[in-house]
């Protein structure tokens, strides 16, 4: 959950003012709506805020969609990082937990060794009936000491279990957090982040950097034509198409609902389009089947946009014009590569 710490008077404020927005832009006033306004209004999530004012200077009309993605964007991100801040307290504890044992345990190992000390100090000079009562001490010393090994024992395997599924849940969130759930490829926050982070790189070293917007050509009339199922299958075949082109150390995405990116980092113009072509083509000649059915759908194709790193501009800039790439792929007829050299040879930039 996300923690409001607004005082009672500001979350008044930011609730009045929720509601009062909903009530401008004609939105019903239900939580999800309500939380996305509720953030807005108290100024936690500079993102959503700015994202929301961009929507109203455009004129936005914040229909449901739109509402229902800034709410996936921004408020159930914002839980999923407290999920992994809250899967990190457990590790935490338990590790202080399997701490506290092991200092109990060096405790008795200690008062063990004394008390035998003690004991072996008595031996000299004993006769047989202390004797006797020595060596009886000395086993239920022993005794006591071996009931705490075995509780500690008893303890690690616990604490080691605990904390392999602990491992598992936090790999499971996280790999949730960052990953497109129906084609598995890296989302959209990710795109951002890489591409933050990509471009800042080539700036400092002045290495190359490639960007591909790959786009699934007349996927609307696919759906209409085959269904969305089917249309679920293509994308997930792309994706691993996409995938299977580039090198591990590229990010593929999905941008949008059929539309995907591509960060090529060190990659060349002529680089990046070697490997757009390969994309398109080894895409294009799929035969897309229905397996339950064995009829063949026919082929599907991609038109891919390509732009290369210039130093000085934003990732904004970057991503506008492999977009204008892609549009011009589009005009020019479908299952094409256009790169930016091209782009600057159309007059379009
Ligand atoms: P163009 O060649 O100009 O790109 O034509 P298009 O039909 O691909 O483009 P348009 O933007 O008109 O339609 C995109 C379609 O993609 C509409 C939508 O049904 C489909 N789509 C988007 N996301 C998904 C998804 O997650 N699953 C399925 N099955 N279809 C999707
Ligand atoms: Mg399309
Ligand atoms: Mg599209």
């Amino acid at each position: 959950m996300i923690e409001y710490a607004e005082s009672k008077v500001q979350a008044q404020a930011a609730a009045r003012n929720a509601i009062q927005s909903m009530k401008q832009f004609g939105i019903t006033p239900n939580p999800n709506n309500f939380a996305v306004w509720y953030i807005h209004h108290s100024n936690r999530l500079p993102d959503l805020s700015r994202e929301i004012e961009r929507l109203i200077k455009l004129g936005s009309d914040f229909g449901p969609p739109i509402i229902q993605a800034l709410h996936d964007k921004y408020v159930t991100q914002a839980n999923e990082s407290k999920t992994l801040a809250a899967a990190g307290m457990r590790i935490e504890n338990t590790l202080e937990q399997l701490l506290k044992m092991f200092q109990i345990a060096n405790r008795g190992t200690e008062s063990y060794g004394a008390t035998l000390a003690d004991l072996s100090d008595q031996v000299g000079g004993a006769n047989g009936e202390t004797l006797h009562e020595i060596v009886a001490s000395v086993v239920a010393e022993t005794q006591k000491m071996l009931r705490v090994n075995r509780k500690l024992g008893t303890e690690l395997t616990q604490s080691s279990q605990q904390i392999a599924r602990l491992r598992e849940d936090l790999e499971q969130v996280r790999t949730e957090a960052s990953t497109d759930g129906l084609t598995g490829v890296a989302n959209r926050k990710v795109f951002d982040n890489v591409m933050g982070e990509a471009t800042r790189h080539a700036a400092d070293t002045g290495s190359h950097l490639s960007l591909l917007m790959l786009d699934i050509d007349l996927f609307k009339q696919f759906n209409d034509t085959h269904g969305h199922q089917m249309g679920d299958q293509v994308l997930k075949l792309v994706a691993r198409t996409i995938q299977s082109c580039v090198r591990p150390e590229d990010t593929v995405a999905r941008y949008g609902g059929e539309e995907f990116a591509a960060i090529l980092p060190a990659a060349s113009r002529r680089e990046a389009a070697d490997v757009a072509e390969r994309i398109r083509t080894t895409v294009a000649s799929k035969r897309i089947t229905n397996r339950r059915s064995g009829t063949e759908l026919g082929r599907i194709t991609l038109s891919i946009g390509i732009s290369e790193y210039a130093i000085g501009e934003s990732v904004g800039d970057m991503v506008q014009r492999a977009d204008q790439a892609l549009y011009l792929a589009k005009r020019m007829g479908r299952n094409r590569v256009v790169t930016q050299s091209e782009l600057e040879k159309s007059g379009i930039l």
